[in-house]
C-alpha cells in the first residue's frame, strides 16, 4: 500500500478516535523515538521504540502513541540508521552482554510492513544476533491483522542462530477485557475469537505471547470496575495458557491521561481520574498461583498531561515497591500493599 494511502488511514483513524494531537515531524529520522532499560524477573530488558510512520489504526480512545511517529513514511535506510544508533549507543554497548530481553516497538505494529520495512526487520535480527549474545527473548509489538505465521517462522529461525537460545514473543494490545469497553468504547478492534485463533496458531511453534492491558482505560469506569476487568482478563488468560500450553505475560499499564485524546477532555471536565497504584496491586494480585506472569508498566513515556499520571504526589515509594514485584514476581509484595 502506498505511503499516501497509509496517511489517509492514519488521518481517518485519528478523526474517528477524536484525536487532536499533531504528529512528530521534527524528530531526526535516523534516531529511535525512545529507548530505555527495565528490570524484570527475566533480567535486564532493553525497550526500543523506533521512529516510523504512525500506527495505521490510530483510533483507540486513550492512546496518543501515534503522536510520537510521523504522518509520512520513514524508509528502510533511516530505520537501518536507527538500528545502528541503538547498538552504537554507549549504554547499550556497555550493557549488551547483560541484556536478556529486547522489546521492539514503533508505537504501532512492527509486523506492518507498510510502516516498518521488512529489510530493516531482517537487519535488526542480524544486529541482535551479533550484538546481544545473552538474549533470551525478543518481543515484537504488533496488531494481530499483521501476523503471518510464515514470517514468524522465519524470524524465529533467524534468532535461533544467535549464541544463546532466544524465544520469540508476540506482544499484542488488548487494553480492556470487557468486549463492549474494548471494542465499542475504546475502539480497539480486537475480537476474542481472533485472539484465540492466534494463540492456537502460535502454540505449536512455542512462541510466547504478551498482552497489554490498561487499568481503567475509559471515562465513567469506577475503580472497582477497573480492578474487576483486570481480574477477568487474568482468569481468561490463565484458561488460554492452560488450554494451549502457551507462555503468556500480562503487561498491565495503569492508564495515564494522554494528551490530545478524548480521555484528556474527560479528565479536564472531571469525568476521569487515573487509577490508584494500590488498586493496580489489587488487580495484579489475582494472578498469584495462575500460569501467567505479570509485569507492571510504571512509565508513562512522558505522554501524560500535567496531573494526569497514575503516579500522584507522594507515590514514588509505591512505584519502587511495585518495581520490586516486577523484578521478583513475589506476590507477598503486592499483598503488603493491599492488606
Ligand atoms: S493502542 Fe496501539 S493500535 Fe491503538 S491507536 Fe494506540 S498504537 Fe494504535
Amino acid at each position: 500500500m502506498a505511503s499516501t494511502d497509509i496517511q489517509q488511514q492514519i488521518r481517518k483513524g485519528s478523526e474517528v478516535g477524536g484525536k487532536t494531537y499533531a504528529f512528530n515531524e521534527s524528530h531526526p529520522p535516523d534516531r529511535p523515538a525512545q529507548m530505555w532499560f527495565q528490570q524484570s524477573d527475566e533480567g535486564l530488558i532493553l525497550f526500543v521504540v523506533f521512529f516510523t510512520q504512525a500506527c495505521r489504526w490510530s483510533r483507540c480512545l486513550g492512546c496518543n502513541l501515534p503522536s510520537t511517529g510521523s504522518i509520512r513514511h520513514v524508509d528502510y535506510r533511516s530505520l537501518i540508521a536507527q538500528i545502528d544508533h541503538l547498538f552504537d549507543d554507549a549504554q547499550v554497548a556497555s550493557r549488551s552482554a547483560d541484556i536478556r530481553k529486547l522489546i521492539v516497538s514503533n508505537n504501532g505494529s512492527i509486523l506492518d510492513e507498510g510502516t516498518f520495512s521488512s529489510t530493516a526487520l531482517i537487519y535488526l535480527m542480524a544486529r541482535v544476533n551479533l550484538n546481544l549474545p545473552k538474549l533470551s527473548t525478543i518481543s515484537i509489538e504488533t496488531r494481530l491483522e499483521y501476523v503471518e505465521l510464515s514470517e514468524l517462522e522465519f524470524l524465529a529461525r533467524a534468532i535461533r542462530e544467535g549464541d544463546t537460545p532466544t524465544a520469540l514473543e508476540l506482544a499484542v494490545g488488548f487494553e480492556a477485557f470487557d468486549d463492549r469497553i474494548r471494542n465499542q468504547v475504546f475502539q480497539k478492534g480486537l475480537d476474542l475469537s481472533v485472539f484465540e485463533r492466534f494463540i492456537e496458531n502460535v502454540a505449536p511453534y512455542g512462541f510466547r505471547v504478551k498482552t497489554y492491558f490498561m487499568q481503567k482505560p475509559v471515562p465513567h469506569m469506577s475503580d472497582e470496575a477497573a480492578v474487576a476487568d483486570i481480574h477477568q482478563a487474568i482468569d481468561y488468560l490463565a484458561v488460554m495458557a492452560r488450554r494451549f500450553g502457551v507462555t503468556i505475560n500480562l503487561h498491565l499499564n495503569p492508564t495515564y491521561v494522554a494528551r490530545g485524546t478524548p480521555l484528556e477532555e474527560a479528565f479536564r471536565s472531571g469525568d476521569y481520574s487515573p487509577p490508584r497504584l494500590r488498586d493496580v496491586a489489587r488487580a495484579a494480585l489475582r494472578a498469584e498461583d495462575q500460569p501467567i506472569d505479570v509485569f507492571l508498566g510504571l512509565y508513562d513515556e512522558g505522554l501524560a498531561v500535567a496531573g494526569g499520571s497514575f503516579v500522584r504526589s507522594g507515590d514514588q515509594g509505591l512505584v519502587d515497591v511495585l518495581e520490586k514485584f516486577n523484578q521478583t514476581q513475589d506476590y507477598r509484595i503486592l499483598r503488603s500493599l493491599v492488606d
